[in-house]
């Protein structure tokens, strides 16, 4: 049986499977369902919900880094 992801249910390679489930073998994103930003996030263990960076005093970051 060929492994599936477990978010949308696309098949995926038995490598990918292993290399992105987690502790208990459930594959939350493929290349059908995620983005890589989505799945670098979930690597990292933070939200892969967009949120906008902001300094202490609620100012926007730019994230290309501005004018600096
Ligand atoms: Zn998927």
């Amino acid at each position: 049986m060929s492994p599936q992801c477990d978010n949308c249910g696309a098949h995926v390679s038995p490598v990918f499977k292993r290399a992105r489930s987690d502790n208990d073998g459930v594959l939350h994103g493929c290349p059908e369902c995620t983005s890589p930003a989505t799945r670098a996030r979930d690597c990292a263990g933070v939200s892969s919900a967009y949120q906008q960076r902001t300094d202490p005093d609620g100012q926007t970051i730019a994230t290309d880094g501005g004018d600096v």
